[in-house]
């Protein structure tokens, strides 16, 4: 007989340390194996930690131990999920995350692979679940399920796994106002690209190559401006590593964005590549999986989780656009793709390099610093010059119209010129809704939130408040609730109503929106691009989402028409992301054969953020960064983590975290800062009050024994949910 030690996961709670259970039927049982095991009476999918041979029985055991041992039901793989290097991992990243091994493991492993029930009933076949609205009628709903009925409503039918709120689903359903659709899977189209030739490297791409090859240091930062031809590097070295039997790992912030690094890397390197993206169904994931763990494949192009892939042998890791904050996750286990992807390195003794244009400060510091190997591409392949960016000061009443309050004269007058030679226009504010604040002409009266007590946005396509920090919303009224006028106005201007006075003021231009109220449709996304690339629309109007990668080569003039929103953000990374922002917005014009232009609209034109992105500077802003987060002592000087208290009681969660708050003061750790308790951005999501509370510190040592503790004192205490977010974003 064996004694089995399985982690398991029981009810959306995460039980850190595994449990023991007995084993005596014939096939074969591993480590890293699922099993199916009873617990409190229920069967649940659990995951081999260990399994030792005993000559004891099944009683003298539970003698020996004090409770009730059950046998494992039976045994659900026939090989090892994971081997000894992600075994390893596995438990280096529960400990450097202070997360649980379960949740790690769900991180680490495709669905139909989790150690979770509902994988096995994943369904094997490739069908889409939709739904559709069958009546209109709101009557008797609440304000989310009309808020869910107007989405589904304005977009016929809709996949069911694009949509977050599934109880609200349920209701509907049983309420009998939408219906369930089963259509067959639409398959994610890989890009096509024709035969790719390998380029020769140019002088300076020749000794960035070489650098990289000829470093001790596990990671190269390969710093270079749009177009200058990293991705060829990566090429060159990735083709160097399959030469010499290993195998390769390429990670993008997403794979629908960037479909031409994808391409190439499919066309160079044909059955030597696997695709991981979320078009995949779990039974072409679990393929793909066992071929990568088999060593058929030897490439692996992918997102975030990728960094995962159980190839072997690895001799390089590349993070493209290393910058990009969708490498971190930003729900527990909140990993760094960066981090893991650093450790694995470690391993494999492989390479990381880090690319991007406007590399993190926290990357670029380091290769100040010498811990990275440090290379930059100054010039762009073509020698194509970046665009004329052009400031203009919105304050100054002089630079505005009468005709508009959001688009200056320059940049009507510039729009309509472009669009005369049917060129497209790319326009960024990234504010969603319609306008971000509704008040009484008559008592003043502000709608605001609930839960938050912030003004509600308006939004006009459904006709409903909503809270951009938490998800409540309500239907919009017709009058005041607390006099019963009817004047209520609509202050300021989100982009809804950008594309409502683009229409008027440009009235024969196609126009497209692009936001995250668009983009909960994970379709639309990839239609609206694929719609303005092929130039079935002249302008499209977006927040961030469009700034991202896309090569759109039509597209000659690009305007920023708030670029302060950003730097009002209460956080100490909001010059650092406005940079980004503007730096790879101004970035998407002219990446055809014409020369782009770019307008930047904002009240401080002397902002160092405003004036260093429209000349693309990005040296002279990370000194100018470097130089304010020392002196406030941010990251990467310090550390900042996030601790969250989450219950279904306000005031628990109020109490948990000050009493947390009181114990850190107590213990006075030396260089420990502690910020808040304070209200976090999303106060209330699903059904929990969430208090926050951030350590921001020095040394990490007193502060992870700490955190341990903590993590200890939570794990089996039912109705409050601790996540801590080690170097958080979120601050
Ligand atoms: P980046 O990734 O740095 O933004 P890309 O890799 O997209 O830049 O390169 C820009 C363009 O230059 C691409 O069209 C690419 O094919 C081309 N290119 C890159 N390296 C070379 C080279 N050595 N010779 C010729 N063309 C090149
Ligand atoms: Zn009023
Ligand atoms: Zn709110």
């Amino acid at each position: 007989m064996k004694l089995v030690e399985v982690l398991i996961e029981y009810k959306a709670q995460s039980l850190n340390h595994p449990f023991s259970y007995l084993y005596d039927l014939d096939k074969d049982i591993q480590v890293g194996e699922r099993v199916i095991v009873s617990f409190n009476n229920r069967d649940v999918v659990g995951y081999v930690l260990s399994v030792s041979d005993t000559s004891k029985s099944k009683e003298e055991i539970e003698k020996e131990i004090g409770f009730k041992i059950s046998y494992i039901k039976e045994v659900i793989d026939e090989s090892p999920l994971l081997n000894e290097e992600l075994m390893k991992l596995l438990d280096t990243l529960s400990d450097y995350y202070l997360a649980s091994k379960i949740s790690i493991l769900q991180a680490m492993l495709p669905p139909s692979l989790k150690p979770r029930s509902s994988s096995l009933k994943s369904p094997k076949i490739a069908y889409d679940k939709y739904v559709r609205v069958i009546d209109e009628d709101e009557e008797g709903l609440t304000a989310k399920q009309i808020e869910l009925l107007r989405l589904i409503k304005q977009n016929e039918k809709v996949l069911v796994r694009d949509l977050s709120q599934k109880s609200i689903i349920t209701k509907l359903i049983e309420h009998k106002k939408i219906e369930y659709l089963y259509v067959e899977k639409l398959r994610y189209q890989l890009p096509e690209v024709g035969e790719d030739i390998e380029k020769e490297l140019s002088h300076e791409q020749q000794i960035a190559y070489d650098s990289i090859i000829a470093t001790d240091k596990t990671v190269t930062l390969l710093q270079g401006v749009t177009g200058s031809g990293k991705t060829e590097i990566y090429l060159h070295l990735s083709k160097k590593c399959l030469e010499e039997g290993k195998s390769v790992l390429m990670l993008v912030p997403e794979i629908s964005l960037t479909p031409q690094t994808v391409g190439i890397f499919l066309s160079r390197f044909k059955e030597s590549v696997a695709v991981l993206h979320s078009g995949l169904t779990p039974a072409e994931k679990y393929d793909e999986y066992r071929k990568i763990s088999r060593g058929d494949i030897k490439i692996v192009v992918g997102a975030r989780s990728a960094v995962f892939a159980p190839l072997k042998n690895i001799g390089l890791i590349i993070l493209d656009e290393e910058h990009v904050e969708s490498y971190k996750q930003d729900v527990a286990p909140y990993y760094h793709a960066k981090e893991v992807a650093i450790l694995r390195a470690r391993y494999h003794n492989a390479k990381v390099v880090l690319g991007s244009a406007t590399p993190s400060l926290e990357s670029r510091a380091r290769a100040l610093k010498g811990t990275y190997n440090h290379v930059v591409l100054n010039k762009r392949v073509n020698n194509q010059s970046l665009p004329k960016t052009t400031i203009v000061n919105i304050l100054d009443s002089r630079n505005l119209s009468r005709e508009s309050a959001m688009f200056s004269t320059l940049l009507i007058s510039r729009i309509k010129e472009e669009l005369a030679k049917k060129h497209q226009i790319l326009l960024l504010l990234n504010r969603r809704g319609y306008s971000p604040y509704i008040y009484c002409r008559n008592c003043s009266h502000i709608f605001k939130c609930p839960e938050c007590d912030i003004p509600l946005t308006y939004h006009k396509s459904d006709n409903m408040l909503k809270c951009h920090h938490c998800d409540y919303v309500e239907t919009m009224s017709e009058v005041c609730p607390e006099c019963g006028s009817h004047h209520l106005a609509r202050q300021g201007f989100g982009i809804e109503k950008v594309v409502d006075e683009a229409s008027k003021l440009f009235s024969n231009a196609r126009i497209l929106r692009l936001d995250s109220d668009v983009a909960r449709i994970k379709n639309n996304v990839k239609d609206t691009i694929e719609q303005f690339k092929n130039h079935e629309a002249d302008i499209l109007i977006g927040t961030q989402m469009i700034a991202k990668g896309h090569d759109f080569s039509n597209v000659t003039l690009v305007a920023v028409l708030l670029a302060d929103l950003g730097l009002s953000q209460p956080s100490f990374r909001s010059a650092e992301r406005t940079f980004e922002l503007l730096t790879q917005t101004v970035g998407r014009s002219g990446r055809g054969y014409e020369l782009g232009e770019a307008i930047i609209q904002t009240y401080s034109p002397d902002h160092y953020v405003i004036k260093l992105s429209s000349k693309q500077d990005y040296e002279s802003f990370f000194k100018k960064e470097l130089q304010i987060r020392k002196i406030e002592s941010y990251p990467p000087f310090t550390y900042v983590t996030k601790i969250e208290v989450g219950t279904k009681d306000k005031e628990l969660s109020e109490r948990i975290i000050a009493k947390i708050a009181i114990e850190i003061n107590d213990k006075r750790m030396k260089d420990v800062q502690l910020i808040g308790p304070s209200i976090p951005y999303i106060s209330y999501e699903s059904g929990l009050h969430k208090r926050t509370l951030y350590l921001k510190y020095k040394d990490d040592t007193e502060v992870r024994n700490y955190l341990k503790y903590l993590q200890k004192l939570f794990e089996n205490r039912s109705g409050v949910k601790l996540s801590i977010d080690i170097n958080t974003y979120d601050f």
